[in-house]
């Protein structure tokens, strides 16, 4: 007889629930205090948005290599900018930028009505696409582009988040937040980046420092 095995966890080695609780109880200890949070890292397999060969390293806190010399965010991070995302309630729509393996924007869709993801590598976009349809998440609108121009056509959004860093806080991504909403992306040179939270007040935008940073940068055009 056939056992049915628990939706997207097969309970065998390193991708057992003792080895993603391990990982779940690092990130609450590192100060991801979001319940809702680490509730979603905790469902969601990582171990399915990385190459075969590196899906045993899947429920470690680091990043990984994707191709095309991107890598999946670490937990931590993941974690630490959803977090930052949603503390002042969860927002309606969020547009994401850099789709790359797909596993930010799942946890995002988990948590919100709807997420548009624009990624500029079609490769990796593709690949992400194909995770997210098995894995039926059906709330998340994707499109290869050069993410530095938002989604005009969805805008405003309650929230945005990018995940590779620009210079400096995009003119079209801040013109595309809608009033109240909140923007969580690293900024500055690859040596020098700070993870922060912008945020849309009534008389404009407030900065606020919540990390230091290391993320590949936003790069123009697509490929
Ligand atoms: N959240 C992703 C992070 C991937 S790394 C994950 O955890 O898997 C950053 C991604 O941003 C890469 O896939 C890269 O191709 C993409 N990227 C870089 N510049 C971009 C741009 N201008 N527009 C859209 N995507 C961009």
């Amino acid at each position: 007889m056939q056992l049915m095995a628990e939706p997207f966890d097969l309970g065998i080695g390193m991708t057992s629930r003792r080895t993603r609780e391990r990982l779940i109880g690092r990130l609450s200890e590192a100060g991801i205090h979001s319940q809702e949070v680490l509730q979603v890292m905790r469902h969601l397999p990582r171990h399915l948005f990385v190459d075969e060969a590196l899906a045993s390293r899947a429920y470690e806190d680091s990043a990984l290599p994707i191709g095309h010399g991107q890598t999946i965010s670490q937990p931590y991070t993941v974690a630490l900018m959803t977090q930052a995302l949603i503390a002042r309630g969860r927002p309606d729509t969020v547009l994401e930028i850099g789709t790359g393996s797909g596993f930010q924007t799942a946890v995002l869709a988990s948590l919100v009505r709807r997420v548009y993801s624009v990624e500029r590598v079609r490769e990796l976009l593709d690949r992400a696409q194909e995770r997210l349809v098995a894995l039926k998440m059906r709330n998340i609108r994707l499109r290869h582009g050069d993410g530095a121009q938002g989604w005009r056509e969805y805008a405003p959004f309650q929230g945005i988040m990018v995940t590779a860093a620009p210079r400096g806080v995009p003119r079209m991504l801040a013109e595309q937040l809608a009033p109240g909403g909140v923007m969580v992306m690293p900024i500055g040179e690859e040596s020098q980046q700070m993870l922060v939270r912008v945020v849309r007040g009534e008389d404009g935008f407030e900065q606020e420092i919540l990390d230091s940073a290391s993320f590949v940068p936003l790069l123009s055009g697509v490929s």
